[in-house]
């Protein structure tokens, strides 16, 4: 009796790290839940989960990830900015009186 093949589920690859810094990587059905700790392959020792090995989501450009109160430094900041100007401009226009 042939078994009927399973269809291919997807996979992830995840690392695990011992303290002596090796890695073993174990290939994982993407369901499954991820064990937090698992034997290292090269000297038995609880190697780690390692972070992240699922392909990315791409991160938003940091202009949409800028808060409500960024935005208003920001303005505020282009105010204090036209103050300044305004106060070197009239300061400006005092030191020419003065050398006519
Ligand atoms: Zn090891």
């Amino acid at each position: 009796m042939n078994s009927t093949p399973q269809p291919l589920s997807p996979r992830q690859t995840i690392e695990y790290i011992c303290p002596k810094e090796h890695i073993t990587s174990i290939i994982f059905a993407a369901e499954v839940e991820l064990p937090q700790e698992w034997d290292c392959k090269h000297c038995s020792l609880t190697a780690k989960l390692r972070i992240a090995f699922e392909p990315a989501v791409e991160k938003a450009p940091e202009k949409i990830a800028r808060t409500h109160l960024d935005i208003l430094h920001e303005r505020r900041s282009k105010a204090e900015l036209e103050e300044i100007l305004k106060e070197a401009i009239t300061d400006l226009r005092r030191r020419r009186k003065k050398a006519s």
